[in-house]
């Protein structure tokens, strides 16, 4: 069976991009490949958090997991910071890449510009992603369009550490939703909806309470013109919409295209969040059921012991390769 494996960082309640282009698909991924999903917690803290609100958001996440529809008999679930060897086998991957290669990673740049003070942990992310990733042998990464930069990445590392230390990495490929699901800003259409973005009138979380939701998507940016049809060069505000039709209808952007052919925006808008308050209202439910149940914790126990053995086994096989030994 093909492995499959993601994470999300608890940097906030997640958004309905990461829902779209993560959460849902894990979801399907789950009925047809050995599937691990993580809490990237090591991640999120490249940027300053709150301890407080750290811890809380761990739990939360993981709540929501179990909401969206992730079966924990069909994925192996863990807290990164608990496996102790993702931090160890990083290093060992950050001595074999250069520092070129982390300086063109596109979300660095974005995210250093974003705080002048940047820690360095924010520029060797993706060798820790790497690490994540590599660590379990998987055939596929489930990423959004963002983060297909860092598993290319991660390849590249693979392929390089085996020629020079012989076969140690399986060679990982992205899995994405539909080439370019990427869903954006709702304010800021040119702008990919971020968990830890700051003006909350772009972004739906999916904790929302479901009439801001509402309001949120009405008021969403579209653009001059009165057509209804996927350009995201040219009309980014419209083809977002049309984007979140698609992956919570499962039609396609030609069926929606000729759906609204004759209607105007606000119509279109309606019916997005129709879709969107349908499908969040159910998630919703189900997470407060969980949240405060003991379900997680045993969750977690069975995952850590899983997912500590084969990370060990590829760390004692790295030191070994690279001469770290008696
Ligand atoms: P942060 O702002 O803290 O980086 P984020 O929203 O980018 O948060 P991550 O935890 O970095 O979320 O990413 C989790 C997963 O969600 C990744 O697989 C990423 O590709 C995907 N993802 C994030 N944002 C979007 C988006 N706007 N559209 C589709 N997928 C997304
Ligand atoms: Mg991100």
């Amino acid at each position: 069976m093909k492995k499959v494996l993601t994470g999300l960082q608890p940097t906030g309640v997640i958004t309905l991009g990461n829902y779209i282009g993560a959460i849902k698909q894990m979801v399907k991924y789950q009925d047809i490949y050995d599937s691990y999903l993580f809490v990237a917690d090591l991640h999120s803290i490249t940027i300053p958090q709150d301890p407080k609100e750290l811890a809380s958001n761990i739990k939360s996440l993981l709540a929501l997991y179990l909401a969206c529809g992730i079966d924990p008999k069909k994925n192996k679930i863990f807290i990164q910071s608990e496996n102790l060897y993702h931090a160890n086998i990083s290093w060992l991957l950050e001595c074999n890449t250069y520092f070129g290669e982390l300086s063109r990673m596109t979300q660095f740049k974005d995210k250093s510009q974003k705080n002048k003070n940047f820690t360095s942990g924010l520029f060797t992310y993706p060798v820790l992603m790497a690490a994540d990733i590599l660590t379990y042998d998987v055939d596929y990464v489930a990423v959004g369009l963002d983060q297909k930069q860092h598993v290319e990445l991660a390849r590249d590392i693979a392929i390089r550490f085996n020629k020079k230390f012989g076969d140690v990495f399986k060679i990982p490929e992205p899995l994405m939703a539909q080439e370019g699901t990427k869903i954006m800003d709702l304010v800021d259409p040119t702008k990919k909806m971020s968990k830890s973005s700051t003006n909350p009138k772009g972004v739906i979380r999916l904790l929302d309470d479901v009439d801001s939701i509402r309001k949120k998507i009405m008021g969403a940016t579209t653009d001059s013109g009165m057509e209804i049809k996927y350009d995201p060069e040219n009309k980014p505000g419209v083809s977002n919409l049309i984007n979140i039709y698609v992956s919570l209808s499962g039609k396609t952007i030609k069926e929606v295209e000729e759906m609204f052919k004759d209607k105007k925006y606000g119509e279109l808008k309606k019916e997005v969040a129709d879709l969107v308050v349908n499908e969040v209202l159910d998630i919703q439910k189900k997470y407060n059921e969980i949240i405060n149940s003991d379900e997680i914790n045993k969750i977690l126990d069975d995952g850590i012991k899983y997912t500590c053995e084969i990370a060990k086994k590829k760390f004692e096989l790295m030191k070994n390769k690279m001469g770290l030994h008696r």
